[in-house]
């Protein structure tokens, strides 16, 4: 028997609906790429959004294609997204931190018929044009004094939309509709595309509005630092509208003094981004003498959060921090750092080692905890394993079936994490299964070492890889890159180490290194880090 309640598909459109009657007139402030800051509000986000789904329609666009966007965060970029989703086109978030062979193959692999693009990426696509045979135009989020004729067939977005009309209807499709386009990084092979829905982008909007999860209400005003170009901004163009809180977009300066200044001028209250862009904030906010006078929140994600950075936003400005772990296939959130009661009892110190874990799954997310040969294994904190994960808002196929099959026989995603589940449903991850270190048949996580050797005070960065032995197969050597002007021995960085990590888990060397490369999306490159170890052994003095 069914339920007798409305048929109410769970489409994106409405989340902009919402915001437009019931918070009409909040603001939404950019930081635009011409220059100055730029103030809108949901309301006038709502028409010129609806402007954009009429242009889209006259040039030809239909449900299903692919229009993709090269923006930083921005309420013309917002717009653009909610333009493209409304009319049942899909979103195509194109990444300007890949390659650009990396990102050819996407928009070929994609169709993608439209680009709307930031003029920071024209230079870029001026030269790469010929390479995207499908791309018909390129629309540039500015005016027509700023476009000039950098580009063939290049149209100003203000142009494409001055005359369009804004009455359009939006939605009225099968919320399992494809709504967004996401490439994963590709570390391995070719970059794979995640396709949400509809429905899947709402409920996980839902999801992250828990109390226990983002927490967001009208009264935050939130700054989304985390880019719309990788994993949905976690969900904030969803999430902030859905609740009709401020919006702060802050365009290509990511620094730690524009950041610093938006938040100051702004009066935000919520912000999210990964840990790299915190270290900056917090290294102006030292060199500044700084203060956050309405900071109160913000989650860090994306890569391990540094036990200094949660001490530092905690102890020195009362910001409270949440760290949370997900990826491109899960919308991104999956778990979240968040106290139970039996860790919110605990002393400040003891409730710090679980805000460093990577925490636990909100409703709508299963994990699971699995060895090589799927078996289920202990949740005691202690045993590594692969982290699989379940749920509405996890992609059950790669666009285009590449990949071949990603669930297994009850239907779980394999992360490619290797973690720890403890008693408290906490997730830990130790390594990515590809980086993890098996030395005598036993697992060494490198992020730990890494995180730990990251804490000397002489190191601006540290990664940890696992090189061959004939006896272990792998052992670990820990690479440093050490902050400017300084020098260091081998000796200093493993006797930091000792009595933080297991004896057998110390590195077989220390190599000091001048630069550790990272990938698109800010993480260590580790693959092309083996490599140029492998190519040219360095030693390991200074
Ligand atoms: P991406 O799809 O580019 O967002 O990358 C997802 C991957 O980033 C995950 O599978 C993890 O390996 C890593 N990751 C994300 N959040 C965290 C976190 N809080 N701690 C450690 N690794 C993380």
């Amino acid at each position: 028997m069914h339920g007798l309640m409305q048929a109410w598909p769970l489409t994106l459109d409405k989340i902009l609906d919402h915001a437009k009657t019931w918070h009409g007139g909040v603001e939404i402030v950019s930081r635009s790429v011409e220059g100055p800051i730029v103030r809108t509000t949901y309301s006038e986000v709502h028409e010129r959004a609806k402007r954009v789904s009429n242009a889209l329609l006259e040039l030809g666009v239909e449900a299903g294609d692919r229009v993709a966007t090269l923006a930083w965060n921005s309420a013309r970029h917002l717009e653009t997204w909610y333009g493209i989703m409304g009319i049942g086109a899909v979103c195509h978030t194109l990444n300007p931190r890949l390659f650009p062979e990396q990102l050819c193959y996407i928009v070929n692999h994609a169709e993608d018929r439209i680009i709307f693009t930031d003029l920071t990426f024209l230079p870029m696509l001026l030269e790469h044009r010929d390479k995207m045979p499908t791309v018909e135009r390129f629309i540039v989020l500015t005016d027509e004094g700023h476009v000039g004729d950098t580009l063939p067939g290049a149209l100003a977005y203000e142009t494409l939309i001055e005359n369009a009309s804004s009455d359009i209807p939006w939605g009225g499709f099968d919320e399992n509709t494809a709504a967004g386009l996401c490439y994963t990084s590709g570390t391995t092979g070719n970059p794979k595309g995640v396709l949400y829905s509809h429905r899947s982008n709402f409920i996980q909007t839902l999801i992250t509005l828990g109390a226990d999860v983002l927490s967001l209400r009208a009264t935050d005003v939130v700054l989304p630092i985390v880019p719309m170009f990788h994993a949905n901004a976690w969900g904030l163009a969803f999430s902030a509208p859905a609740v009709g809180a401020k919006l702060v977009m802050p365009g290509p300066k990511l620094d730690g003094a524009s950041v610093h200044e938006l938040i100051e001028t702004e009066g935000v209250t919520f912000s999210a981004a990964v840990p790299t862009v915190w270290q900056m904030l917090l290294n102006h906010l030292r060199r500044t003498n700084g203060k956050l006078t309405r900071l109160q929140r913000v989650v860090i994600g994306g890569a391990a959060v540094p036990e200094a950075i949660v001490r530092a936003f905690r102890d020195d400005y009362g910001v409270e921090v949440t760290h949370s772990w997900g990826m491109t296939e899960t919308s991104p959130l999956g778990t979240l750092a968040t106290p139970n009661p039996a860790i919110a009892a605990m002393s400040p110190d003891d409730r710090l080692r679980y805000q460093l874990k990577q925490g636990r799954a909100p409703i709508g997310i299963e994990l699971a905890l699995v060895d090589d040969d799927e078996n289920d294994l202990p949740h005691d904190g202690a045993t590594f394993g692969r982290l699989k994960i379940r749920g509405p808002c996890i992609a059950g196929e790669y666009y285009r079936g590449e990949g071949g099959r990603v669930l297994d026989a009850r239907g779980f995603f394999d992360t490619g994490d290797v973690a720890t589940l403890d008693e408290h449903g906490f997730m830990q991850i130790t390594d990515r299964a590809k980086d993890v270190i098996k030395s005598g048949g036993e697992w060494i996580s490198s992020i730990e070492i890494e995180n730990i050797a990251a804490g000397h005070p002489k190191s601006e960065l540290a990664a940890v890889i696992g090189v061959a032995h004939p006896k272990w197969d792998e052992r670990p050597v820990l690479l440093v890159k050490l902050k400017d002007g300084e020098t260091a021995t081998r000796d200093e960085f493993l006797q930091f180490l000792d009595g933080k990590i297991a004896k057998w888990w110390t590195p077989d060397d220390v190599v000091f290194v001048d630069d550790i490369p990272l990938g698109a999306t800010g993480k260590i490159d580790k693959k092309l880090l083996r490599e140029r170890i492998i190519r040219s052994p360095q030693s390991s003095s200074p």
